[in-house]
């Protein structure tokens, strides 16, 4: 595997692949690698002929009182990980401008409305900056195709939309969810969790998923969501928000044959944890 650290790099050996004709398929990452990433690049290897991975913590997407600086760094392990899985090149830029040296010119890039609820009322300006480092990835990298996890849906949904309009050609793939045996979404920020919060944090999915079942015998919204909010406050999650949307992120008609969304967001321990489950 090559370890690219400066764009003048990366953009060399990518227009190289390119003059080959290799089928390009990108993982965008920002490190700390579990299964739930390394299943995007198993899905990328079967979709193309050279596979890259970028391990950038963004700073862009981080808010003031977010978790920039102690969000966790594990390069070395990152790197065996990756080669384990013989991957091509990894792009680890050494520094912000390495990315972002036109980041002026991507003022107009905003989220949009959609990027404004849910997480994004949450933690403002976090799409923005999600869709920036992502706009400026895929324009140096020019991939075939893309992996992104359905547990970020909100992000796989806005930056599907983004790549309709700027990367038409970039095929956006969807990965499913990794979880643990026990239910909880794999994901990074789950090493904040301390000994009694490990043990709650399975009871998130477990609680969505019977909320989904409620909903089979209610054909109330409003209902549903609030008997998961006391449910899931009952066992010490603070509840950010329940919400259950058309898969476009619009209001639900509960009677409609439309695919439906359940995401929420919570605190646990001080340490915020997302889901969310699609059904019909
Ligand atoms: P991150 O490093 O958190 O920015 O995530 C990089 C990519 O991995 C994103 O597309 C995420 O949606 C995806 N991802 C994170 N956790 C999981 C998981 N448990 N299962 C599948 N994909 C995931």
């Amino acid at each position: 595997m090559i370890i690219l650290n400066t764009k003048q790099d990366y953009k060399n050996h990518i227009n190289l692949l390119k003059s080959k004709g290799e089928i390009i398929g990108f993982v965008p990452t920002m490190g700390n690698l579990h299964d739930g990433h390394l299943s995007l690049i198993e899905i990328a290897k079967k979709n193309s002929s050279k596979i890259i991975v970028s391990i950038f913590v963004n700073p862009l997407q981080f808010g003031k009182n977010d978790d920039f600086n102690k969000y966790p760094r594990t390069f070395n392990r990152d790197v065996s990980k990756l080669k384990d899985l013989n991957c091509d090149i990894l792009f680890a830029p050494n520094d912000t401008y390495e990315v972002f040296d036109e980041i002026d010119n991507l003022k107009y890039l905003k989220a949009g409305p959609k990027g404004n609820i849910l997480c994004g009322k949450l933690r403002p300006g976090h799409f923005d900056g999600v869709l920036k480092v992502v706009y400026t990835l895929f324009k140096l990298t020019e991939p075939d195709v893309s992996i992104f996890g359905l547990k970020d849906f909100q992000q796989l949904y806005l930056v599907k939309k983004m790549a309709r309009k700027y990367f038409p050609n970039i095929d956006i793939i969807s990965a499913p969810t990794i979880r643990a045996k026990n239910g909880l979404a794999l994901s990074s920020r789950n090493s904040y969790l301390d000994k009694t919060s490990i043990k709650i944090a399975p009871l998130f999915y477990k609680i969505l998923l019977e909320g989904i079942n409620n909903l089979k015998h209610s054909t109330s919204i409003e209902q549903t969501t609030n008997k998961i909010i006391n449910s899931l406050e009952k066992n010490k999650f603070l509840v950010n928000y329940v919400s259950l949307l058309t898969i476009d992120l619009e209001k639900l008609n509960p009677n409609s044959s439309d695919k439906k969304i359940l995401l929420s967001s919570v605190n646990l321990g001080g340490t915020r944890l997302i889901d969310n489950i699609e059904f019909s």
